[in-house]
């Protein structure tokens, strides 16, 4: 008889304990103000539907609710993580669901634009660069300026011409390309910023191949395109007649703006991009100045080297 007795005796103790637990619950939970507030909006709820509901009310107490208790959606602490609880009611019954947090939507808007700037051979610090990390001094204050009238101008229409950044080595000049890219997102425009250097590189290496053609069409119709440090590639004259004169041919006929670093001024360049294998061919270099000059207004960027 013993152990069936002691058995008894612990369930009884626990069945005391659980009842009494299921009374502090049932208090605590009706006690919650949010809960009372629910409640009283709902007079036609039934004390029996109240108790047979409990479980669900305690829920929504513990939970967080549009991010009350927790800093990010990395550090959500509710059961269905960026889930927010809602109760309501629907024919007299008490009904429980969920639905995505701020910082839920918050981060799947981050997510989604994130992939408005896609980069090839770019620097991922350069993804970083922020327009409020530009100092403005004299030696930038121009290519400040130029920078906000295309992010302004932008919010409204996508204006007809970027920005050819030139200048020394070292000054910031792809820095910007990143910081517009992302001050761009922000208002779900795309950017596409492209090492040029690497880019002659890969296209030299795979020019038989159907995935040129492809990368070249993106590279077209992107919102805004931007080839950083022009004029650094090893020169070919297929390159620049075929690839990079069809690309910048299209974004002018379509008006689709293009941003350029170059540590060479247009003048320069003119004479970087004539002389290749091929022999020297102004007439063709000028014609890819002609189309720079069609796609964007050039602006100087000076001051002291910032790469350590
Ligand atoms: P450039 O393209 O003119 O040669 P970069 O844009 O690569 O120069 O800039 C050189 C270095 O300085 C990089 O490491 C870059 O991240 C940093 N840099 C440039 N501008 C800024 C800035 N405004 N704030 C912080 N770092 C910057
Ligand atoms: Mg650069």
């Amino acid at each position: 008889m013993e152990p069936i007795q002691s058995t008894l005796k612990k369930w009884m103790r626990e069945n005391k304990n659980f009842q009494e637990n299921y009374v502090k619950i049932r208090d605590d939970v009706l006690q919650d103000p949010e809960i009372k507030e629910f409640l009283s909006i709902h007079p036609e709820l039934t004390k029996q539907e109240i108790n047979k509901s409990l479980i669900k009310l305690y829920e929504y107490k513990t939970q967080s609710k549009q991010c009350n208790h927790c800093a990010s959606f990395g550090e959500c602490q509710n059961m269905l993580p960026g889930y927010s609880p809602i109760l309501n009611v629907e024919k007299n019954e008490i009904h429980l669901s969920y639905e995505k947090c701020h910082s839920r939507l918050m981060y799947e808007k981050e997510r989604e634009q994130e992939k408005l700037i896609q980069s090839v051979h770019v620097p991922k610090e350069i993804l970083k660069a922020s327009i409020n990390d530009i100092h403005v001094d004299e030696h930038r204050n121009e290519a400040v300026k130029e920078a906000f009238r295309f992010i302004r101008e932008a919010s409204v229409k996508l204006p007809r011409k970027g920005i050819y950044f030139h200048g020394p080595f070292g000054v910031g000049k792809t820095y910007f390309l990143g910081a517009i890219a992302n001050e761009l997102k922000k208002i779900n425009i795309s950017s596409m910023v492209i090492y040029m250097p690497e880019f002659v590189r890969e296209i030299k290496g795979s020019f038989k191949d159907d995935s040129v053609n492809e990368k070249i069409d993106r590279f077209k119709n992107a919102d805004i395109l931007m080839l950083d440090d022009i004029g650094a590639e090893v020169q070919s004259a297929w390159f620049r007649d075929e690839i990079l004169g069809s690309i910048l041919q299209y974004r002018m006929m379509e008006q689709l703006p293009v941003f350029f670093t170059s540590n060479y001024t247009l003048e320069q360049l003119e004479s970087q991009l004539a002389t290749t294998k091929s022999g020297v061919e102004t007439v063709k270099a000028g014609r890819i100045i002609e189309r720079i000059k069609q796609v964007s207004n050039p602006v100087a960027v000076f001051g002291a080297n910032r790469r350590k």
